[in-house]
């Protein structure tokens, strides 16, 4: 029986750097990159159009930026023990990311850790790459293609823990019986008032949660 839910964001939260800007910046155009984030924090535009518009300049082969990552992107301490103590108490474990499987999937497998996984897809074409979103469309809550609806129907009845931090855990966030926060994510929620436990790698998660446990 589970009755908690572990909802956890991959960029930023899982890995230490935020590895979609990281790609987006180094391999794609840096003054598209910043345009586009500029836009999205200034409220012009939408996340999905963002993740498109950043990820329309990056040419290189998949495998090229793949043998790149497993090179350069580190995991937050503490993450295999997390997944670990979900099992032991049977907490479902789901990362639930804006980025792509395509890119997700190689550094969970050099982990060694096999969770489930809602992301969405790129088609690493030669002339640009093409997101292929995964999400559906218009959030009745922020009215962007968020990560609420999916954050809701995986923990149904049972209390949803959220980890993340940024723009695209926010809607998410609010909707979490229990949210633990980093960087923007805390800044927002600091902003409006809402209660989270900030932490620095997941053994203050699994500190945190395994208490309130026993
Ligand atoms: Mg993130
Ligand atoms: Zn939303």
């Amino acid at each position: 029986m589970s009755e908690r839910t572990l909802v956890v964001d991959f960029d930023g939260t899982v890995t230490e750097e935020d590895l979609l800007d990281t790609i987006a910046s180094t391999f794609g155009d840096p003054i598209v990159y910043q345009e586009v984030e500029d836009g999205l924090h200034g409220g012009q535009m939408s996340l999905k159009d963002v993740i498109t518009r950043e990820f329309e300049p990056v040419r290189r082969p998949l495998d090229e930026v793949v043998r790149w990552e497993l090179d350069n992107v580190r995991i937050r301490p503490g993450f295999r023990e997390l997944v670990e103590l979900a099992e032991e108490r049977g907490w479902r474990f789901a990362i639930v990311s804006s980025g792509f499987h395509e890119l997700i999937e190689p550094i969970l497998e050099r982990e060694g850790v096999d969770v489930e996984l809602h992301a969405n897809r790129v088609d690493a074409r030669p002339d640009g790459w093409r997101v292929r979103w995964q999400y559906g469309e218009d959030c009745g809550s922020c009215g962007e293609s968020c990560k609420r609806s999916v954050a809701e129907e995986l923990a149904g009845e049972e209390e949803l823990v959220y980890i993340g931090d940024g723009y695209s855990d926010r809607c998410a966030a609010e909707l979490a019986d229990r949210v633990f926060a980093r960087r923007g994510l805390a800044e927002w929620m600091d902003e409006h008032g809402l209660p989270y436990e900030p932490f620095e790698d997941f053994f203050d998660v699994t500190k945190s949660l395994d208490g309130a446990a026993r």
